[in-house]
């Protein structure tokens, strides 16, 4: 059978919309709080903050006792530095500032799944809790448009390498992932290496 026989062209089109469809959002962990929802919420406008700046969707917060001790965003296109993604930027800024007690009191949140590097650097800051937005497998379906997700994710990093850490998500995914689907179809896909050698995200 020919590749422009109709049945292929359904075929290729289903194929196309099914990659591209949104994916549908994972309902919240049920160990997060009302509270945890409020932090949630500041990281997801520091998310839009960072795609304001020119850099990817993608905030953090870290609080302690109902306070909030530093704020980041994305800035890995604007610095074209691969590290400055929002929790191991925040970490490298504020680490000079607080001692481990601090960090190990404090919750992190993240608007999206820390990767496995920001795994590492909260892991070497000692941060007690991390509370994620979004699953990273799910918006990687956006970034790649396909369902060929990678993942070693959070939860089982941190569960052997710093069992320690107690990590919550996805919380309020629906709403963290509109930014990620508004984003990523206008900006170039990170497991394509750009022209400096950035990943993108
Ligand atoms: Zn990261």
């Amino acid at each position: 059978m020919a590749q422009n026989h109709p049945y292929y062209i359904f075929l290729a089109l289903l194929a196309a919309c099914s990659a591209s469809a949104s994916p549908n959002p994972l309902p919240d962990d049920p160990a997060c709080t009302a509270t945890d929802r409020v932090f949630m919420s500041r990281a997801f406008e520091l998310a839009r903050q960072g795609v304001a700046s020119g850099n990817g969707p993608f905030g953090a917060v870290l609080v302690k006792d109902g306070k909030v001790l530093a704020e980041y965003h994305n800035r890995v296109r604007t610095t074209t530095n691969v590290t400055q993604h929002a929790e191991t930027g925040l970490i490298a800024t504020f680490s000079p500032k607080m001692d481990r007690a601090t960090f190990a009191a404090s919750t992190l949140y993240t608007s999206s799944e820390p990767c496995t590097m920001c795994c590492g650097s909260i892991r070497f800051a000692g941060i007690g809790r991390v509370v994620y937005g979004v699953t990273e497998s799910q918006f990687e379906r956006i970034i790649t448009g396909t369902d060929e997700t990678n993942h070693l994710g959070s939860k089982e990093v941190f569960a052997r390498t710093a069992p320690q850490v107690k990590v919550l998500g996805p919380l309020m995914e629906a709403e963290g992932l509109i930014e990620h689907e508004k984003y990523w179809p206008t900006h170039s896909n990170p497991s394509r290496p750009r022209t400096n050698g950035a990943s993108g995200r």
